[in-house]
């Protein structure tokens, strides 16, 4: 098998027998990353340095015997969306806003990744402020997908999905507020994780929703996420809204389902924007949990269908106040030669914004400003506490609800031009981080229209995350772990 194609307890295995090094494994990935990236475009930036002094620090403990010692990522290649900081790299959030700004620091969930021996490999692609559900709206061009390069990986964290769906990388970072992390594992046949909101911090992650906002791993098994997950919880004291989450990802995927009881929404099975290939991939997996011991009950969250409107209040408002740093003063693009400070903080913006992002900001701005506050912010935030509600309720009837992660498969590059529509593919997720739960995705086949990856959504109550995690195990004991895309299999590359 290809060093690409492994995963951590391949990687573990091999590294522990002396079957290759560390420094093999990194530069493998970096050889991977230079022949495959090209056709997928998942990486603005490589470090190769970095790679290199990690793999050897995990190579010299090899050496000395005390490799047991750690982390349960040791010399695992893992690369992380660049709106996560990391020392002495660009962190562009792919905006030309930010297309000189190197880190000064390291955000901790970068921080806690290197520190459980992961072998860092470079910064991904995103959409614009991870404003997005496609990656079509990076200032450095869209990321493909590796089952198709004529289709988008999803977004907003898509070069965090494409680079582990094209074995350039074992695990990767994304971030979701409203499903960045699990529509695009859902289009590139991966496993991604969003965890309860306060089990991963968000220091040193450029904010879009602070309220929204999390952290977590993609990989192309459930076990490996569940790694990275033991690696990246825990309370971090510069992250006032981190919780002390305990490491236990791991233990709880050798548990079965037996007993557990699978919640099923009757309007989320009948939305009818979801696509016949979609429903029919979820319905079978429900019927798979059933036949490994789950009961499958009915249930309802009646206040679901204002999750759309109320995130696109919500969403913008937060991402309007968090942009307002980026003023060509304290950061940011600066665009000199104007006479006054307001003219230079005007040019600047209009100029280092792209499209999606000044929308973003204008209604975030405007759904603030007086008189229109109470008429959407406030009611939205009303919403928000009876989604929240409308989940603590349906958790007394389930211990785990499975719903579509999104409508369809990966569309082709341009098929959606309008943004309202564009809104919609997150129809499944977006309630998920209202309401602060867990969701992931995880891999169950392949659409029989499009035959591309489909994705089904496993939601837990909140800190209940472990629970999601048994259920992903006993679908992916159905459904096989996630393989590389096809066209990247076994180191391969496509011309
Ligand atoms: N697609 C959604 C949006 O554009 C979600 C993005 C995200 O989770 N970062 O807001």
């Amino acid at each position: 098998m290809a060093i690409s194609d492994m995963g951590i307890a391949q990687i573990r295995e091999g590294l522990a027998s002396k079957q290759f090094t560390a420094c093999e494994v990194a530069q493998a990935s970096l050889d991977r990353i230079a022949q495959a990236d090209s056709q997928v475009h998942a990486f603005l930036e490589v470090t190769s340095e970095a790679a290199m002094a990690a793999a050897q620090r995990v190579d010299q403990a090899i050496a000395d015997g005390t490799f047991d010692t750690l982390g349960p990522l040791a010399g695992v290649p893992v690369a992380f969306k660049d709106n996560m900081n990391m020392t002495g790299t660009h962190t562009t959030c792919s905006s030309r806003m930010l297309e000189n700004y190197v880190s000064p620091y390291t955000a901790t969930c970068v921080q806690r990744i290197i520190d459980a021996g992961g072998v860092p490999l470079g910064k991904l692609n995103m959409d614009e402020f991870a404003f997005g559900s496609t990656t079509e709206s990076s200032a450095f061009g869209p990321t493909r997908n590796p089952w198709d390069l004529g289709r988008v990986p999803g977004g907003s964290s898509g070069g965090s999905a494409a680079a582990v769906a094209a074995g350039m990388a074992c695990v990767t970072l994304g971030s979701d507020t409203g499903g960045s992390i699990r529509q695009p594992a859902s289009f590139c046949g991966i496993v991604g994780v969003k965890p309860t909101y306060g089990t991963v911090s968000r220091y040193g992650v450029v904010a879009f929703g602070s309220s929204l906002d999390q952290v977590g791993p993609f990989a192309r098994s459930v076990e490996d996420a569940a790694a990275a997950m033991d690696a990246l919880c825990g309370h971090d004291p510069l992250d006032c809204t981190s919780q002390d989450v305990k490491a236990g990802f791991r233990a709880a995927c050798q548990q079965d389902v037996a007993g557990m009881r699978v919640g099923v929404v009757r309007s989320f099975m009948d939305a009818k924007g979801l696509s016949s290939e979609v429903s029919e991939r979820v319905s079978e997996a429900a019927a798979k949990l059933e036949a490994a011991g789950a009961t499958i009950v009915e249930v309802d969250l009646p206040h679901i269908d204002a999750a759309i409107s109320a995130y696109y209040v919500l969403g913008p408002c937060e991402a309007f106040s968090n942009l307002a740093r980026f003023d060509s003063v304290r950061y940011g693009y600066c665009e000199e030669g104007h006479k006054d400070l307001g003219g230079q903080y005007e040019a600047s913006r209009a100029h280092g914004f792209g499209e999606e992002a000044k929308r973003r900001i204008m209604l975030g701005s405007y759904l603030l400003s007086a008189g229109v506050y109470e008429q959407y912010y406030y009611p939205a935030q009303q919403v928000r506490t009876l989604i929240t509600q409308d989940y603590r309720n349906a958790y007394e009837q389930c211990d785990v609800i499975l719903a579509p992660t999104a409508p369809a498969t990966a569309f082709k590059f341009g098929e959606i031009a309008d943004p309202a529509t564009m809104y919609l593919s997150d129809v499944f997720t977006i309630s998920i981080n209202i309401a602060g739960n867990g969701g992931m995705s995880v891999p169950c086949g392949l659409g029989a229209q499009s035959g591309m990856p489909v994705g089904v959504q496993l939601i837990a109550p909140q800190f209940k995350d472990e629970n999601m995690f048994r259920a992903a195990m006993a679908l992916e004991a159905a459904y096989g772990k996630a393989p590389v895309a096809p066209n990247f299999a076994d180191g391969k590359v496509i011309e």
